[in-house]
């Protein structure tokens, strides 16, 4: 008997892309049995295994194998002695003896999922069992060559206590199920399509659930069923109603058809990530699947619905086809992302989802880029392969699909997809496999196209206009840069596709829009038959993940604001406006000087205030500030002070000036509170309605405190009541903010936990004096758990972005992360690596800031015992 992580910590080993070997053997079949016993669990595992034609005959197998206690092993059903197998290094099962070319190796090794706090491999959250086996959580059950190019077909028998556990699911097809006596049964599962480990599943719990059918366009029935606890079986019809939708949007879309008889879906409390596209079994964070109306924002419906999407899309993108190795995840993440975004347009609005993902690409990885933990979409090393699914694998990985959908168009992008699954159904394959897919579907080179999967970093477009009115011709120069990142000083350029259009006086295009292919680091674009000097309109749609220089008047911004007709582009003038005016303040509060808010910003805003026949959603943002980590992407240095005193000038000033417009907007977009809609009307009239409210807020008067707190007590729809308690959360009228905190706990956040998660946020986001000692004294509210991810992030992780308070002077809210980070690494390392890297910004901040931060990263280097997880953000940080 042994344990397989007897070997003491080692030094993290940093695994490379250009390394990747095929393995020595192919693992066929796995075959398991999974008895769950209260406090312990035992699995024997037993993999049919042939050795890769080619490789050495004395190649030894090396299974990975990661905190199980290995009982036994078998080779061909006969013990092996423990002098025939052993621990070469951490986490690594090593067979010694001579192995055929094909064979079959059993291992029984026991696992304690009740203290898995790693929420990796299996666990226990609440009262149910279930795993997560991405990226490298499947070692954790079993020992296995756990690697997505390893794909072998599985049987899973579970045993488990009947009562506890009447539910026992697993992947693919459920074919016996019986009671064993002494109160307990099993249920064996079966699954047909051959899949790499990391998409294995099991559940085992006391759930309620859901049931639907859908009828494929082919003709098979579906079952679908979606689990979660008995009390909360009344949020599950949003997620279901959401998964049918999908599941017609892609046979429509890309011709792409569900496989299976069952589909499931199961929520669980605990989980380190959104949700998990196991096959035939998707395991849900409960954030992302429970909704309904007396619970759920408008935003939590939205994200169930896309994450609904996300998941049955890797159906096809991710398991049918899947990834060679790690480093290859943007080939499933960012096509299923660009996949459930395109999804979200066809079932909302394309212009809102659109301005919605830019906003978050900027808020979320443009810093990234910017920073020493910049990686290409596809990146070249990992220690911790947990650490790299990011807003740069994922949402940028989104941009670089879409631009081949720019490039090709609709229609060519379908020939590629379908090129892809010609080719590669069944296996596992690399990023390149999909972009030649795509270049040859159409007959069309994209080599070029390569940089955007080996360079970090967020190019830069810059335009410069010239029109000769004789001639009736418009030139544009473009060119492009991309400043340093790490390991890559100087950058080839990109192949970007620049979407422009040129606009005349009367608001119309002057010529037909175009899709320009820039690949030179500079190229003119000549544009002929202009019969006037145009507005120049570029990168309509964002149609690539650059960031845009081009000198403008404010005159012109907001002339695009009110006549682009790529409504992408009328927000993004607005927004350049808003950006303009802030960062001029920054500096003028920097300088004690006044500070001011130019009268086109005024005029352009009350203009948009009064549109009456515009995408309420739309009118929304074009009225909301830029973010405040939008806004410090774009400073040399970022100072928080200054720049939370310019968006609070602006905010007032604009409230000031329009308080008569944003008051009428505000009573005009009011709904009935029966019935509850959410259509896009009704979504967009609270979206207006407390953007509104927001401005009001800003004057700091009783009138506009008074309907806050209003709102904060007499909503029945959770979107106006979070808006609302949040706007108070932050108010410095101390009576109103008790009044609705308190209120808004015991009308509905108790006894809720998403809920509560929303009150645990809006306090740990407010600026309000007492910020860190609130958060302090969050974390010893009985509703809170530093074992729960959702509330470590809505408390934690939630005060990392709080710009003010997190990065006060005196760097107290940098030294409570830290002890917070070392607190958390301890139980849950992906959960504190997540954390740690709040701080992998910190270059972009004053040197004092600076230095503060420096020296916490240090102090996290140092702690002894420190998990990988944690130790690669953090060194890296510091390069
Ligand atoms: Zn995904």
């Amino acid at each position: 008997m042994a344990a397989s992580s007897a070997v003491a910590t080692e030094q993290p080993v940093e695994k490379f892309r250009k390394d990747y070997k095929e393995p020595d053997y192919w693992v066929r079949n796995v075959d398991l049995l999974i008895q769950i016993h209260d406090g312990q669990t035992t699995v024997r595992g037993k993999l049919s295994a042939e050795r890769r034609k080619g490789a050495q005959e004395s190649a030894t197998l090396r299974l990975d194998a990661e905190d199980v206690e290995v009982v036994s092993v078998l080779l061909n059903g006969k013990e092996l002695s423990s002098s025939d197998y052993h621990f070469p290094e951490k986490d690594v099962l090593e067979i010694k003896c001579g192995l055929p070319d094909k064979f079959e190796l059993e291992t029984v090794v026991k696992i304690k999922p009740e203290d898995n706090t790693q929420l990796s491999g299996l666990y226990k959250s609440s009262s149910m069992y279930c795993t997560q086996c991405e990226a490298e959580g499947f070692r954790r059950i079993t020992p296995m060559l756990d690697r997505p190019d390893v794909m072998a077909k599985y049987k899973v028998r579970i045993e488990a206590d009947q009562k506890s556990c009447p539910v026992l699911l697993s992947n693919g097809n459920l074919v016996s199920k019986g009671e064993m006596g002494e109160g307990r049964h099993f249920a064996e599962w079966e699954d047909p399509f051959p899949k790499p480990s990391y998409l294995f599943a099991v559940v085992a719990g006391d759930l309620g659930s859901i049931k639907d059918t859908f009828t494929t366009r082919s003709g098979r029935k579906v079952a679908l069923e979606i689990f979660s606890e008995h009390a909360n079986v009344d949020q599950l019809d949003w997620a279901m109603q959401s998964l049918k939708d999908s599941m017609k949007w892609d046979e429509e879309r890309f011709g792409l058809e569900y496989d299976l008889d069952i589909y499931n879906i199961v929520a669980v409390n605990d989980f380190n990530m959104g949700a998990m596209e196991n096959k035939g079994l998707n395991v849900f964070n409960t954030a992302c699947v429970l909704a309904k109306p007396s619970t759920a924002t408008d935003s939590d419906y939205e994200r169930v619905q896309g994450v609904i999407a996300h998941e049955y899309f890797h159906n096809w993108t991710g398991n049918r086809v899947t990834c060679r190795d790690w480093f290859q995840l943007t080939l499933k993440e960012g096509l299923t992302v660009f996949r459930d975004q395109q999804f979200s347009a066809d079932m909302t609005s394309e212009a809102v989802k659109r301005i919605e993902d830019v906003r978050i690409l900027r808020a979320a990885q443009f810093p990234q880029d910017d920073s020493p933990m910049a990686h290409p979409i596809r990146p070249e090393s990992y220690i911790a392969m947990d650490n790299f699914y990011t807003a740069t694998v994922y949402n940028k990985g989104a941009e670089v699909i879409g631009m081949y959908q720019t490039l090709l168009g609709k229609e060519g992008f379908r020939k590629g997809m379908d090129l892809y699954f010609k080719r590669h159904d069944g296996t596992a394959v690399t990023c390149d496999d999909f972009r030649a897919a795509m270049a040859d579907a159409n007959g069309v080179d994209l080599e070029q196209f390569e940089r955007w999967y080996t360079q970090a970093g967020t190019p830069t477009v810059e335009a410069k206009a010239s029109y000769s009115a004789d001639k009736q011709r418009f030139e544009l120069v473009l060119s492009q840069s991309c400043g340093p990142s790490p390991g890559q000083p100087t950058k080839q350029p990109y192949h970007i596709p620049v979407r422009v259009g040129l606009i005349g006086k009367d608001g119309k295009d002057l010529v037909p829009e175009r899709v320009l292919e820039l690949k030179e680091a500079s190229q003119t674009f000549v544009f002929e038959g202009v019969k006037e000097e145009p507005v120049v309109s570029l990168l309509r749609g964002f149609s690539a993940p650059v960031n845009v220089k081009l000198p403008r008047s404010d005159e012109e911004l907001a002339f695009l604001m009110a006549n682009d007709q790529d409504s992408f582009n009328r927000w993004e003038a607005g927004q350049e406006l808003f950006t303009r005016s802030i960062l001029a303040n920054v500096k003028a509060f920097q300088d004690g000087k006044d500070m001011e808010l130019p009268q086109v910003i005024v005029d352009a805003a009350k203009r948009t205030l009064l549109l009456e026949d515009i995408d309420k959603s739309l009118q929304a943002y074009a009225l909301t500030l830029p973010s405040l980590l939008t806004l410090g992407a774009k400073m040399d240095v970022i100072d928080p002070d200054a720049l939370v005193a310019a968006c609070k000038f602006v905010k007032e000033s604009m409230a000031k000036k329009l308080r008569a417009e944003f008051e009428t907007a505000y009573k005009s977009n009011q709904l009935p509170s029966e019935p509850f809609r959410n259509d896009a009307d009704a979504v967009g009239r609270r979206r207006i309605k407390n953007v509104c409210l927001d401005y009001l807020m800003a004057l700091k008067e009783d009138k506009y405190t008074k309907l806050c707190l209003d709102q904060a007590l007499q909503s029945t729809a959770m979107t106006d009541l979070v808006a609302a308690t949040s706007l108070l959360a932050g108010s410095s009228d101390e009576a109103a903010r008790k009044q609705a905190l308190e209120n808004f706990y015991e009308k509905h956040a108790k006894g809720n936990d998403l809920i509560l998660c929303k009150w645990f946020t809006m306090q740990a986001m407010a600026d309000v004096t007492t910020s860190l000692s609130d958060v302090g004294a969050l974390l010893q509210h009985p509703d809170f758990s530093l074992k729960n991810p959702n509330k470590c992030r809505s408390v934690i992780g939630a005060f990392a972005g709080n710009m003010k308070h997190f990065h006060a002077a005196d760097g107290s809210g940098y030294r409570w992360l830290t002890d917070r980070i070392l607190d958390i690494d301890k139980m849950n390392p992906q959960m504190s690596a997540r954390l740690v890297s709040s701080f992998s910004t910190f270059r972009r901040y004053d040197q004092k800031r600076q230095a503060l931060i420096k020296a916490e990263l240090e102090r996290l280097i140092a702690t002894s015992g420190l998990s990988r997880d944690a130790y690669e953000i953090a060194s890296k940080s510091l390069k």
